[in-house]
């Protein structure tokens, strides 16, 4: 509580201070009325203050929101749908290979373990040569019509 009272006294003390300095600059210059000028400079200080934190505030906000989405996307990306093996509840649950991937399922609360199995499979090329599917299409219009 007190870090806030001291935050708020100093940047009084800063706004009074600039309001001060610029109201004898532009008072030594122009002659304008002190108190009008230094009641303005203070309002305009306020203004300024409100609109870059607001700004600042917004800013910092989206950026947060596109944080939050691209780790939701990192998420989904290292996730997979599964079944619980108590009550058969689906859920999505994070897959790493450093760590232990067992879960608490949120239907029944049972413990599950997960045992990951990775498996390989040729690539199959697509495009190399794509004649034979536009016959296949040909084929399969010429027979529907
Ligand atoms: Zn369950």
């Amino acid at each position: 509580m007190l870090d806030i009272f001291k935050q708020i006294l100093s940047s009084l003390i800063k706004t009074l201070l600039i309001a001060g300095i610029l109201t004898s600059i532009i008072n030594y210059f122009t002659g304008a009325g002190y108190i009008e000028t230094f009641t303005a400079l203070i309002c305009i200080q306020f203004v300024a203050s409100y609109i870059w934190k607001s700004s600042a505030r917004f800013i910092l906000e989206s950026k947060l929101i596109d944080e939050e989405t691209k780790r939701l996307e990192l998420y989904a990306m290292q996730g997979t749908d599964v079944t619980c093996s108590h009550c058969n509840a689906a859920a999505f649950i994070p897959v790493r290979f450093d760590e232990d991937n067992s879960f608490d399922c949120e239907m029944c609360g049972k413990p599950n373990s997960v045992y990951l199995d990775v498996t390989t499979a040729q690539k199959t090329t697509v495009g190399g040569d794509t004649s034979k599917i536009n016959k296949i299409i040909d084929n399969a219009i010429k027979d529907e019509s």
